[in-house]
């Protein structure tokens, strides 16, 4: 896929809204601009029930039902809503540790750090392997009776790795604590059929999954749902558990985006992405240049993933070579204003020059051979031409 000159390969970062989920969502800025709780009209009503259909859809994708759903405005405020939620309503409970793996995203690592300054828990942080995994029998020496609950990402944003989340959630259950899983990166990678009845909340992003930007959801399940302490507090819209008018529009995009996914063959788009992913790493592996895969290989790895190493460079060179080429991503985050090197890449062992020196490439559903051909043909002569620069030092 080409956006005017650039070839995308930052799936991971965003996806393109699908077309089919954009033209649901227009009659809904246009003539069903209604209130969906407003409930004196049928102007109202209408708008209600599409948003209901579309919780209907979204639990669906994960083995949910509709009244286990709020949405939020994304997969950050969902994580937040899980954890800080649950956080604060159980501060005078007896359990007092929270498990995350090492490899999260900032807005499950960071919440955990306010729960530890603010509330008062203790939070572990759970190894992973080389391949970015965190094993069962790691979770099952970690879990005692202190601990209120695990959070644990399903598929991870930079590096891909698959996690066992059934077999991660089970040994937190035997232990009595609760399990969050993080699953905005899941819904193209895999099929999340039945994981909201192993699980207790998940959290789910619609731009991650060919919807739109701006809206998410948390499932919590039922029972749980008086456990958690809302963040926000107004007009007690979604049983109180997120006031605030539902952004309707982007509730039925992000229904739309889930249908799609159930419907459409997705093993067999999935292979043929993950076919392209293979392709694209290989020819990267075979360039007259050191490259390293950094992750697991195969199907383990989300299907669209390649995070490679080039070391001896810089990421930020390479990526500003490949301008206005090529679009992709650094691992590293910006806090404060200060690049670090990625928290990931260096949980899974790599120095922090070879996490700066590595660089994430996503590919999506419309990303064509020619578009693998081209990137290739592209990195390769920014490598050539950061290579004639005295400061690259290939190892
Ligand atoms: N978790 C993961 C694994 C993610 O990849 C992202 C987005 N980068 C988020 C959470 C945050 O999602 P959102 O942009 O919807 O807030």
């Amino acid at each position: 896929m080409r956006i005017s000159r650039t070839l995308y390969f930052d799936h991971q970062a965003t996806t393109p809204v699908d077309e089919r989920v954009l033209q649901k969502m227009i009659p809904f800025f246009r003539e069903k601009f209604g209130n969906p709780h407003a409930s004196d009209h049928r102007v109202g009503w209408e708008t209600s029930r599409a948003v209901a259909e579309a919780a209907h859809s979204i639990a669906n994708l994960i083995g949910a039902d509709a009244d286990e759903i709020v949405f939020t405005s994304g997969a950050t405020e969902a994580n937040n809503l899980a954890l800080l939620g649950l956080g604060r309503h159980e501060t005078a409970g007896a359990r007092r540790k929270i498990l995350v793996s090492a490899v999260e995203h900032k807005s499950v690592l960071e919440v955990a750090r306010i729960l530890e300054q603010k509330l008062g828990y203790t939070v572990e942080h759970l190894p992973v392997d080389k391949d970015g995994r965190v094993s069962v029998s790691d979770l099952e020496d970690a879990l005692d009776d202190d601990v209120l609950a695990v959070s644990i990402m399903a598929v991870n944003n930079e590096i891909g790795t698959i996690q066992d989340i059934n077999g991660l959630a089970e040994a937190a259950r035997k232990a009595g604590a609760l399990f969050h899983c993080d699953a905005a990166q899941a819904p193209v990678a895999m099929n999340l059929e039945s994981l909201a009845r192993d699980v207790d909340f998940l959290s789910l992003s619609a731009h991650k999954m060919y919807g739109p930007a701006g809206i998410g959801i948390l499932y919590i399940r039922r029972d749980l749902q008086d456990r958690i302490e809302p963040l926000i507090y107004g007009g007690g819209q979604q049983n109180g558990l997120r006031s605030g008018t539902l952004p309707a529009a982007l509730c039925i995009g992000m229904g739309a985006a889930a249908e799609i996914l159930v419907a459409q063959a997705n093993e067999k788009e999935r292979s043929i992405l993950r076919k392209r992913r293979d392709t694209f790493l290989e020819k990267l592996l075979g360039l007259p240049w050191p490259v390293r895969l950094n992750g697991p290989r195969g199907e383990n790895r989300h299907p669209g993933n390649v995070n490679v190493v080039f070391p001896g460079l810089s990421a930020h060179d390479i990526l500003n070579a490949l301008q206005p080429g090529l679009a992709a991503s650094t691992g590293s985050a910006c806090t404060s204003g200060i690049p670090e090197p990625s928290h990931v890449l260096k949980a899974i062992g790599l120095t922090g020059d070879e996490a700066e020196a590595s660089i994430r490439f996503s590919l999506g559903f419309g990303t064509t051979d020619s578009d693998v051909e081209d990137a290739v043909g592209l990195i390769g002569q920014a490598l050539e031409r950061l290579s004639k620069i005295p400061s690259a030092h290939f190892e």
